[in-house]
This record gives structure tokens, C-alpha cells and sequence, in this order.
């Protein structure tokens, strides 16, 4: 079916797409495009960007589709590179941008024996090779919901909608093509996929979706961590991290992402964690995967030294790597990443330590500011009276004679209480109280 003038170029027309939208159409995709279909080609835009575009949001990637296969691409344009395997993409740059461009998939054929070796299933039926080109329609059908189906071209102002997605854009619908049972047997990818864009677009997962993440999820234990990583960014990173945590956990499948706490449900750690990641995401700060992994992971870290309402130091320092070893076997997490994650921790146990030069000290440190804000997430989280984040939020503006009062301060206090613990190693006091349950 093509639609044509669905998206208007003119201000005032009755277009589901703002002028704004369309105006936001990336320039390189379309000269693209246009190059392709020069070649003789065909070429749509697809996916997220035609989808986000009749929703009114603004699209963050565009992607490309067309019958031109990766080495007929690469031939075309010289900035551009072959990538994957399992599901071979053409990855064409100008400056800093990339654009992804996709050629037809077509099924498996059943009266085929030809084509064996470019699509090929494991025992669960999870296709671990995609890589046998057909035409719009084929492709279509392999995509994995209706709204995710609209292949729209820019210079015709055409698209091609094959499943109603627009409708169900509309009617703001998350619908499977074809059984979700079987596809999400072929790759159970696609039940994270159902739960990110439903977060995202405020829409709602058809029933038999939600019956197929019941019955499949479990099938993302065989996910490689590498591809379980891409998608931790995507589901926790992209603003709506809270939200999906939720989701996630009430189909019961947090599981697969995050290397969880055992009594992890009354550990509010989590949702502050992601909470503040979606604000730092609404505001416009940075964000990394180190910082909301050093988060999630920190109730195990403390579930596993905890000691005599403290903690054991030589195993705090020990498990570390265990734990993050852990989650990697989950998600691989990039060596980047884990001096970072380390680093939180430590600052944890050295943000306790307020005598003599420490804080002078500490508030040097390269990490101090991603290991104070993870101390106010820790004390929010587990609604600690002892104000020691308020204590480093002041004591950062403070000038030096003021410093030197909070850390005299600080000294009589703990010798008035006693509650200095000098043994190192063993029953440190450390940690919130609803911390150390
Ligand atoms: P986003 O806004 O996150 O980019 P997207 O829908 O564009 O969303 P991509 O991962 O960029 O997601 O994929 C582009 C398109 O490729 C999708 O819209 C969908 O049509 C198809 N696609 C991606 N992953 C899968 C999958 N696992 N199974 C089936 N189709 C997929
Ligand atoms: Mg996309």
C-alpha cells in the first residue's frame, strides 16, 4: 500500500507531522537516499525514525532500507563500512555522522536448501545468522512490530505500510507482526525491544506480547552479553530507565540485565539510582553506564561483605571483582567502565572518613563528584538521618577555615561517641543502617 502525502512540507496542512518534524529529517539520509535510488536502487527511510516522526517526537537516528546489497552499497559510497555478522549492516559516514543502511531480509524459505547457510536457527530456535536479502515486502514481515514497519521515502513524500502502523501509531498500539510466540523465539531480543518503546512512546504492549515475554523471556539467558549490553544502554540510559525497571521486573525478567540483590525488590537503591539517571537524562547532563552499574550493583557488594552491622573491608575490597565479573556474564560491561565502577565504591568507604587531612584529600579525587552524588543516592534511598551527604555538599563550598571547623567537628564527635572504629579489616562501621539489613 502507498500513501502518499502523509507527511506535508506546508505549514497548515492537516499532516500528523509538524513542518518542525520534517524539518528534522537528517539532510545526509536523504542524500543517501537519493543516491541510492540514482543507482536505480530502491531506498526508504524505516524504523524508529518514520515511527518517532508520526508520533511527533523527534527522531535520533535515522535508518535506511533498501534492495541494494552491502557490497553493491560500499561500491556507491566510499565513507562506509560492512559490519556484523549474524546481521550484516552498511555503515555510511560524513563527519561524525553515520547513518545505518539495511538491505531487504527476506524468511526462510521453505522449499529453499540454497539459502541453509544465511539463515540459520540454534535449538531454541533463536536465528544466530540473518543474512538472505528478498524484497519490501520480505523485510517488512521480518521486522518485529507494526509500528517499526513504515518505510517512508523522503523525496517522493511516499511511504509503504504493509501492517497498519500508522494506525497503530494512532491508536498508540505496540503489535507484533506475525505470532509474538514465534518471534520472540527467533529472537527474544525483541520482548526488551516491546518494553523500551512502550516506555518511550507511552503506548501500550498488545496482550499476546505480554503473554509471549511471560511464556520466551526466559529465553534471554542466551543472549551474549555483548548484545545485552547494547540493550542495558538503551532500556536503562534513554530517560525512561525507572519506568522499565518496573516493567521489567513485573514481567520478571530484571533477571536477564542486571545482576540483582536476592531481596532486591525493598532495595530502593535501584529506583533512585535510575531516577536520578532519567533526570540527569531530562536535564541534559552526562550519563554512563559506569555510574548506574557501580548503583545496581552496590546492594550486592554490601550483601556480601556485610558483617556485624558494619562491613568486612578485606571482602568489600575483594568481592569487587567478583561482582562485577558477575555482570559480566550478563552484560559484558567495557574495560573502561570498571576502574570507574571501582572507583565509586572505594569513595564510599573514604567519604566515611572525615579526620585529619582526608577530606582535603578526597575532594581531589578525579571520581569525587559521580562518588558524592552516589552518596546522596544511597543515603535518599535508604532514608539516613546522619546527614553525611549535606556535611560533603557543604563542605565543597566552604572556605578553608570554615573546612578546617567541619573536620574539628567531625573529631569530637567521634570521640564523644566512641564510635570510631579503628581495626581495619574486620566489622569496619560503615553504611546506612537500611543498608546493612
Ligand atoms: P530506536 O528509537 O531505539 O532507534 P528503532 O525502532 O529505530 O528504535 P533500531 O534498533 O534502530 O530501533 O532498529 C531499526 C529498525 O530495525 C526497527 O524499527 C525494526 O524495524 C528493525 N529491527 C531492529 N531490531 C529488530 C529485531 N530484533 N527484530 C526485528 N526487527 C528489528
Ligand atoms: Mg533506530
Amino acid at each position: 500500500m502507498i500513501i502518499k502525502n502523509l507527511f506535508k512540507k506546508t505549514k497548515n496542512s492537516s499532516s500528523p507531522v509538524s513542518s518542525e518534524d520534517w524539518e528534522s529529517i537528517s539532510p545526509f539520509a536523504v542524500e543517501i537516499i537519493n543516491k541510492l535510488q540514482d543507482h536505480n536502487y530502491q531506498a526508504y527511510l524505516v524504523g524508529g525514525c518514520v515511527r518517532d516522526l508520526l508520533a511527533n517526537i523527534k527522531p535520533k537516528d535515522f535508518d535506511i532500507a533498501t534492495n541494494a546489497e552491502p557490497k553493491e552499497i560500499r561500491k556507491i559510497f566510499k565513507a562506509s563500512r560492512i559490519i556484523g555478522k549474524r546481521f550484516q549492516l552498511v555503515h555510511i559516514y560524513k563527519g561524525k555522522q553515520i547513518i545505518e543502511v539495511a538491505t531487504f531480509r527476506a524468511g526462510l524459505n521453505k522449499n529453499s536448501t540454497t539459502i541453509e547457510n544465511d539463515l540459520i536457527k540454534d535449538d531454541a530456535g533463536k536465528i544466530i545468522r540473518d543474512n538472505i536479502w528478498g524484497d519490501i515486502e520480505d523485510d517488512c514481515n521480518r521486522r518485529d512490530f507494526t509500528i517499526n514497519a513504515i518505510y517512508f521515502c523522503p523525496i517522493s513524500n511516499t511511504f509503504k505500510d504493509f501492517h497498519d502502523g500508522a494506525k497503530h501509531v494512532k491508536e498508540k498500539k505496540i503489535i507484533s507482526i506475525g505470532d509474538p510466540l514465534y518471534r520472540f523465539e527467533e529472537d527474544p531480543v525483541r520482548s526488551l525491544r516491546a518494553i523500551r518503546f512502550a516506555t518511550k512512546l507511552n503506548f501500550k504492549i498488545d496482550s499476546k506480547i505480554k503473554e509471549a515475554i511471560y511464556e520466551k523471556g526466559d529465553l534471554l539467558g542466551n543472549i551474549s552479553n555483548a548484545r545485552l549490553f547494547d540493550e542495558f544502554c538503551k532500556i536503562f540510559l534513554n530517560g525512561h530507565g525507572y519506568e522499565n525497571y518496573k516493567k521489567l521486573q513485573s514481567f520478571g525478567i530484571a533477571k536477564y540485565l542486571l545482576n540483582l540483590e536476592k531481596n532486591y525488590s525493598g532495595n530502593k537503591v535501584y529506583g533512585e539510582s535510575l531516577k536520578n539517571t532519567d533526570k540527569r537524562y531530562r536535564d541534559g547532563k552526562s550519563i554512563t553506564p559506569g555510574f548506574l552499574l557501580a548503583a545496581i550493583l552496590w546492594p550486592k557488594l554490601i550483601e556480601r561483605c556485610s558483617f556485624d552491622n558494619g562491613i568486612n573491608v578485606r571482602k568489600f575490597f575483594r568481592s569487587m571483582d567478583s561482582i562485577i565479573a558477575e555482570q559480566q556474564r550478563i552484560t559484558a560491561i567495557p574495560r573502561k567502565f570498571t576502574s570507574y565502577i571501582k572507583d565509586i565504591w572505594y569513595l564510599q568507604l573514604k567519604l566515611n572518613d572525615r579526620l585529619k587531612n582526608n577530606p582535603n584529600k578526597i575532594i581531589k579525587h578525579p571520581r569525587f563528584r559521580a562518588g558524592y552524588d552516589f552518596l546522596l543516592i544511597r543515603e535518599k534511598a535508604s532514608r539516613d538521618k546522619s546527614n553525611l551527604g549535606k556535611w560533603w555538599t557543604s563542605f565543597q563550598h566552604a572556605d578553608a577555615r570554615s573546612k578546617e571547623k567541619m573536620i574539628g567537628k567531625v573529631r569530637k564527635t567521634v570521640e564523644i561517641d566512641g564510635n570510631f572504629n579503628p581495626r581495619k579489616g574486620e566489622g569496619k562501621e560503615f553504611g546506612f543502617s537500611e543498608e546493612l539489613r
